[in-house]
């Protein structure tokens, strides 16, 4: 370890801590103590791990090790429950994460709760509580529907800015995994197969350290193909989503200008190949941009693209933001377009918007702090 540099435990896992603990002469017992105080009890300074004795604890303090959680700028809270987090780091970057306390019908994967009836009394209100995570702070993709493509790319987070968004709102919202059970879908700002390795580790760490079962991880990407390969290779693993967004390349690289370097074939080429896990499906998300991209002939060409897949569809109607030049269809519209999936067999759910009054739903983080306030209702 540096010594004039700062450590942060948060987002080191058993090995990283495992060193440290030798290197400062410990027992190796106190690499479970300081994980567990870390990632269970989430404590806030090296101080109030009480399983570790004075010494030790001092002596971290003096080399400027401490525990790492990300600020909480400030929380925006949505009429229908979503709570909008904005999150500040060291060097005065910041991103959003979302705590949807029914879900948005994302988690899953396939929108499957969107209709399920309220928990039977006795279980907690947030037994299908979600967390929406970011994974980069703004985004490189520029797809032209995304608030977020609107900031550009700033950088990667690391492992422990993204674990530490979970953890802080967990500690917000009094929640503590295994024993509550939380969804997480790493749909937040940015695109995490362009932060693939922190990614992962940060999904290491939620699975092995926080508890929270992979089952219940989804991630979405906008199609970086050489990454849908390796993510099917890892033992340790969310289930997939892929922004699909168009039913043709020409549409496709209008929306999404990366479809030029992994157009439509080279992507649902990976799809298929895709190691699914037994009942595993591959989710596409299809946000629908009312005239451009919803007639029943784009739905048949997805039909098309499709075929014979184990593959189910999520619909998102357009979530509107300042600078995004495309309108929301009407109900009927996304009605229609859903019917001609499902004759053809594909599982296809329209996913709820979630806290479209404080722009925290789907393509809207984009730290609009002086909009959600003058503009909600
Ligand atoms: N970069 C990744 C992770 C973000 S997920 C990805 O693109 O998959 C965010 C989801 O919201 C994506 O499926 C995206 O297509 C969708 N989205 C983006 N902008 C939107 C908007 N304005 N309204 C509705 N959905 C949007």
């Amino acid at each position: 370890m540096p010594e004039d540099a700062k450590f942060q435990l948060l987002g080191c896992d058993r090995g990283e801590l495992a060193s440290l603990v030798e290197r400062e002469g410990e027992p190796a017992f106190r690499t479970q103590q300081l994980l567990e105080g870390v990632y269970r009890q989430r404590v806030q300074s090296v101080e109030q791990i009480s399983t570790l004795p004075q010494g030790f604890r001092s002596s971290l303090a003096a080399k400027r090790v401490s525990v790492g959680f990300p600020e909480i700028e400030s929380r925006f809270t949505s009429q229908d429950g979503t709570i909008r987090y904005l999150f500040a780091f060291d060097d005065s970057q910041s991103v959003e994460a979302v705590w949807m306390p029914e879900g948005d019908g994302g988690e899953t994967g396939d929108g499957s709760e969107a209709g399920d009836p309220a928990p039977a009394s006795g279980l907690r209100s947030w037994d299908r509580a979600t967390i929406c995570v970011s994974s980069q702070v703004g985004c490189a993709v520029d797809c032209q529907f995304c608030l977020t493509a609107l900031l550009g790319a700033k950088r990667n987070l690391t492992a422990g800015e993204i674990v530490g968004q979970v953890l802080s709102i967990l500690s917000d919202q009094e929640v503590s995994p295994p024993q509550d059970r939380i969804n997480l879908v790493f749909m937040g700002m940015g695109e995490p197969f362009l932060n693939y390795e922190n990614f992962m580790k940060a999904v290491r760490l939620l699975v092995q350290e926080v508890g929270i079962a992979e089952s219940r991880m989804t991630v979405s990407t906008a199609g970086i193909v050489p990454r849908i390969e390796d993510f099917g290779n890892e033992p340790v693993r969310p289930k997939l989503a892929i922004s699909l967004n168009a039913s043709n390349d020409e549409l496709r690289t209008r929306l999404m200008p990366l479809n030029r370097k992994w157009n439509l074939e080279k992507l649902l080429a990976a799809a298929r190949s895709f190691p699914l896990r037994n009942r595993e499906r591959i989710t596409f998300e299809y946000v629908l941009l009312d005239a451009v991209n919803d007639t029943a002939q784009n739905a048949n060409e997805i039909v098309e693209l499709l075929r014979g897949m184990r593959a189910k569809v999520n619909l998102i109607a357009l979530n509107p933001g300042p600078g995004i030049h495309f309108s929301t269809p009407a109900d009927d519209r996304v009605g229609a377009f859903q019917e001609v999936l499902t004759k053809a067999g594909i599982p296809t759910f329209v996913r709820r918007p979630r806290g479209r009054d404080i722009f925290a739903a789907c393509g809207q983080l984009k730290q609009t702090v002086a909009l959600a306030t003058t503009l909600a209702p």
